[in-house]
């Protein structure tokens, strides 16, 4: 049955590209019925970073994406590679007792000679000269035990090729002579490479598929080599497109933020993440667009997959999420509304009972409007709290005078003395009339209204949050912006 894992390496914070990555690899492990694992690649310590692993167990949890088999669970671990380091040496072993391997004891300075004399003569030989490849293993051995510091390089053949078969992109296929000449697999310091730990671990582990950006097919002829190496057949691969900014280079920090906590802390829902991330390279029929993630767990396919990179696009995201909004029920929503208006200090904690029911009278109208959840303690702010100051810009409209304000506003206050006995049409109707009898157009009466009674030009619509406010508190604001 199917086995997939996500492995990342805990050297920085989750971002875009590597939850594309976990998405997919969940989703095809459940369209299948088989498991999802999660390894963490932490054999480098120098980057390994805490707070890393922190970022990721919390994306995972954010997400609910929950593995079948990793960190404490499963019969296949340890499933962080720090404490497997018994079993890359024994199997490290292995490739030096069948040849495939070496020890390597070339200093750092010469290999940097190494290099320089490389880059002076533009050799089209990069990389290491292969200077240990035919030390005599029993006296490598001697060196060794005699403590003379080394690493561990594989024997990448000199001649012949190498393919390995990508289920999206097809056959690709590396002359031997351009494969990275003998990588170091085992450091000074005992720990593997990326490349042992991973390949070793993926066999181990019994991994059927491996999903993992296209930024990792140059090391594919390297682990195809590698498997060879130890008699071992090697999974399947595929590889998931590149995912760009609109401008078509890389995705990075140069279009916006790419990290996952970016997101969670900016009002984003998961729901929405998880769907318009699943879209970033796969796509159902070329026309559906909202997947929840139980669809996706029944519908993710990998003849699905494109080829061509994906392209992020913010813009879409953000729509997504106002969607997904929209989707929630009143309940839900209102859990995740509530602390972020305790936190903005815009209801108390607890709630009175005034403020809960102003903010379930209020609720039809954010979650029409939300594009992010932070944003509704602006959106509602001015119905719990009194309005601390206005920006006489905004209160003037477009080609009317400081001086025509007053009136306006006067003959604001009169028309809503009227107001509750009115409906909302019949009031829309009251303030045309007005505008049209002053000569101004409904705008340039509305803007200071609004201005008046919620603080800011950009607001629910007003007559409706004049409603929520009370008509009285309304024409005190109105009074109180024209001193
Ligand atoms: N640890 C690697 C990473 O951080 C895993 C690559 C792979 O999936 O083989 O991306």
């Amino acid at each position: 049955s199917v086995r997939v894992r996500y492995a990342p390496s805990p050297t920085g914070l989750q971002h875009i590209g590597g939850v594309r990555t976990a998405l997919f690899n969940y989703f095809f492990a459940k369209a299948n019925g088989g498991s999802f694992i999660l390894r963490i690649e932490d054999t480098d310590r120098e980057r390994y970073n805490e707070d890393a692993l922190k970022d990721l167990y919390d994306t995972l949890n954010w997400l609910n994406i929950p593995w079948d088999e990793g960190p404490g669970k499963g019969d296949f671990g340890p499933y962080q590679q720090s404490e497997r380091y018994n079993l890359y040496q024994e199997y490290a072993q292995k490739l030096l007792d069948n040849g495939k391997a070496y020890y390597c004891f070339c200093s750092a300075e010469r290999l940097d000679a190494v290099r320089e004399e490389q880059k002076k003569n533009k050799s089209s030989n990069q990389g290491y000269d292969r200077h240990c490849r035919d030390i005599d293993p029993a006296e490598a051995l001697a060196r060794k035990e005699a403590g003379e510091s080394c690493v561990i390089r594989l024997k990448v053949p000199l001649e012949g090729k190498t393919t390995f078969h990508d289920e999206v992109m097809g056959d690709i296929t590396r002359k031997n002579s351009d494969v990275s000449p003998d990588p170091v697999i085992v450091k000074t310091d005992g720990f593997p490479t990326y490349h042992l730990a991973n390949v070793i671990d993926d066999h181990l582990m019994e991994i059927t598929h491996i999903m993992r950006a296209q930024e990792w097919i140059p090391s594919g002829p390297l682990h195809i080599i590698l498997y060879e190496a130890f008699g071992w057949t090697a999974p399947k691969y595929c590889h998931l497109p590149l995912v760009m900014g609109k401008d078509g280079s890389k995705l990075s920090k140069r279009h916006g933020s790419t990290s996952l906590v970016d997101f969670r802390n900016g009002g984003y829902l998961p729901e929405a993440i998880i769907n318009y991330i699943s879209l970033l390279g796969w796509s159902f029929d070329d026309s559906r667009e909202f997947f929840t993630k139980e669809d996706l767990e029944k519908l993710f396919s990998m003849e699905r997959i494109k080829k061509a990179p994906a392209v992020f696009d913010y813009k879409k995201l953000e729509w997504f999420n106002g969607q997904y909004i929209r989707k929630r029920s009143k309940e839900s929503l209102l859990e995740l509304l509530i602390p972020i208006l305790q936190k903005d200090q815009v209801v108390s904690d607890p709630m009175t009972a005034e403020e809960t029911a102003i903010l379930e009278g209020v609720l039809p109208l954010a979650q029409e409007r939300l594009k992010f959840t932070t944003d509704v303690s602006e959106t509602v702010r001015f119905l719990f709290r009194d309005i601390d100051g206005y920006n006489i810009d905004d209160a003037l409209p477009k080609k009317i005078e400081l001086s025509q304000i007053p009136a306006i506003l006067d003959a604001a206050s009169e028309l809503l003395e009227g107001f509750e006995s009115r409906t909302q049409e019949e009031n829309e109707q009251a303030f045309y009339n007005k505008s049209q009898e002053m000569g101004l157009k409904m705008g340039q009466i509305m803007q200071p209204v609004r201005v008046a009674v919620t603080g800011s030009k950009i607001s629910p619509p007003l007559f409706e949050s004049i409603g929520l406010l009370g008509v009285e508190k309304a024409i005190q604001r109105i009074k109180a912006l024209k001193e």
